[in-house]
């Protein structure tokens, strides 16, 4: 069974990962590795490999596979990294970014999300993410500065702490638009200022918070 897994998980990775364009060998290592089917509902992972977002609970999805991918190359991880992710759900992307960096922070809103999430992080024995309950529009101060910013749910514009925590010459990647359509956007900061880029349409639950959507 584990092997077939691991099967599946190469096949996601060369076909709806590399296939599509994304290339930084960190990243399709990473994802090569992480037990994906660990992350999902029991009855979920004979689909954990499939190309699309699955449900996790409480109205909450584990990413589509391509999108964290492609997230996760925008964020531009390096080994020395410290990475602050906003919507833990359950606790995937910050596994695959565990496996590349030095330091992983993430915030969930729900408690039993989180709660589910650090059971899935401690079945897949990862040591270096920590899991914090909280509205992740104020980032996490008391941790920062982070060499990236990930936000993985729909925000209505990027939360304004957020640019306060990021690192200089860090990068801040988040869903930016509706409640039901966002742009993907990568801002990296330069000293005061922020070039950003667009990497094109995404859908994500609501970013729900103080400087996200109303509840
Ligand atoms: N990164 C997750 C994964 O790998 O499974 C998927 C995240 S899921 C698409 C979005 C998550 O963001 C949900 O678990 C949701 O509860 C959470 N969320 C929404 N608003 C939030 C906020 N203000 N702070 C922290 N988490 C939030």
């Amino acid at each position: 069974m584990e092997q077939d897994f691991a099967q599946a998980r190469r096949l996601m990775v060369e076909h709806q990962i590399r296939a599509r364009g994304v290339s930084n060998e960190r990243v399709l290592a990473a994802m090569r590795e992480v037990p994906r089917h660990l992350f999902v509902p029991e009855d979920l992972r004979s689909a954990a490999y499939g190309d699309h977002p699955l449900p996790i609970g409480e109205e909450q999805t584990i990413s589509q596979p391509y999108i964290v991918a492609v997230m996760t190359e925008l964020l531009s991880p390096e080994p020395g990294d410290r990475i602050l992710e906003i919507g833990t759900g359950s606790g995937y992307q910050a596994a695959v970014l565990g496996r590349i960096v030095r330091e992983v922070w993430s915030v969930e809103r729900i408690a039993s999300v989180a709660a589910q999430a650090e059971r899935n992080l401690e079945a897949v024995g990862t040591a270096n993410i920590h899991v914090v309950v909280g509205d992740g529009t104020l980032g996490l101060p008391e941790h920062a500065p982070y060499d990236g910013i990930i936000v993985t749910a729909a925000a209505p514009s990027v939360p304004e702490p957020l640019f306060d925590q990021v690192a200089d010459g860090g990068r801040l990647v988040a869903p930016v638009g509706s409640r039901h359509l966002q742009d993907l956007v990568c801002y990296t900061r330069r000293g005061g200022d922020f070039v950003v880029r667009s990497w094109g349409g995404v859908a994500f639950v609501p970013l729900i918070g103080t400087y996200g959507w109303e509840g």
